[in-house]
């Protein structure tokens, strides 16, 4: 009987998940299926174990639900310490959490070490938990400057039981952007047309990688400042496609073809 997957949240319209996923299950000759499914804060648990008595496979989890998910599934130590799951896997009953792997996968794909580098980090929301955490654990040396400068400062109180992590504001972000190799927006600037980058062109080299977690544009303002300079851009699909790489891994025991994944969401796009 086919086996079927999805994605919860709300809204879900747009998610790329279906298209990535249902072409790695079709390349893989898989008799498995991919659904978005709509659902509102309130019916979240009845959702998630409906489709664990339906049958389902598992399932992802997206904005605004994935810190509600591991009070309803047990999490993995991973998605307990980042304090959030993105993937239910009904087989092994538990949750976890491929937002932090699959942005160091999209680092480390593009050729970034961060053992020993220094990365900042913009924004202290949802997004830069996984991804501090996963910098974290990679060795790196963090610092989150957020526009809510407690919220950095809150941030890296907590990450530092996991590494080297500090928080501070948006102010003189010149002077703290040439002081590291890498720079990761996660903050959703760059999603409105008339966004203007909080990092510009003058304040990059050569030597930098500029990774930004949004994905529409494909080519934010921030890659266009960081392409002009010269510095490495590291685009938010890449980081989408090997966070779902990782979600089918975990339901399937099989190794997607990632090339296919994030080729399929390019094309959506
Ligand atoms: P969130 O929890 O709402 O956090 C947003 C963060 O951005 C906060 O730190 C907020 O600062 C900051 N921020 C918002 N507007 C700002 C502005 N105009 N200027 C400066 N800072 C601003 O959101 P999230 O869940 O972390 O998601 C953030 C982005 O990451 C979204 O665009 C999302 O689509 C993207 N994302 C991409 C992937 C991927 O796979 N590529 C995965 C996850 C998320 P304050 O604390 O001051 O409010």
């Amino acid at each position: 009987m086919m086996t079927i997957y999805g994605v919860v949240g709300y809204p879900v319209e747009h998610s790329l998940s279906p298209v990535m996923h249902n072409a790695a299950f079709k390349a893989l000759d898989m008799d498995c299926a991919y659904h978005k499914f709509e659902v509102k804060g309130e019916h979240l648990q009845d959702a998630i174990l409906g489709a664990r008595h339906l049958g389902f496979g598992g399932l992802n989890v997206t904005i605004p639900h994935k810190e509600a998910a591991i009070r309803i599934i047990e999490p993995d130590r991973t998605a307990l310490e980042i304090g959030a799951a993105n993937t239910l896997d009904f087989r092994q009953m538990k949750a976890f959490n491929t937002d932090a792997a699959g942005a160091i996968d999209a680092l480390r794909d593009s050729g970034v070490e961060l053992d020993n580098k220094g990365v900042l980090v913009l924004g202290a929301g949802g997004a830069a938990r996984a991804v501090v955490y996963g910098l974290a654990k990679a060795g790196a040396t963090v610092t989150i400057a957020n526009r809510t400068t407690a919220k950095a400062a809150d941030l890296a109180a907590y990450m530092r039981s996991f590494g080297s992590v500090f928080g501070t504001s948006l102010d003189s972000l010149g002077e703290k952007v040439r002081a590291v190799d890498v720079i990761i927006n996660t903050t959703p600037v760059g999603m409105g047309w008339e966004d203007k980058p909080m990092v510009t062109r003058d304040m990059l080299d050569r030597s930098q990688t500029v990774f930004d977690l949004v994905y529409k544009p494909l080519e934010t303002p921030l890659l266009r400042e960081a392409r002009a300079a010269g510095a490495r851009t590291v685009d938010g699909l890449s980081m989408l496609a090997r966070q779902g790489a990782r979600s089918f891994e975990i339901w399937t025991g099989v190794k997607p073809p990632v090339d296919i994944m994030e080729r399929s969401a390019r094309d959506a796009l």
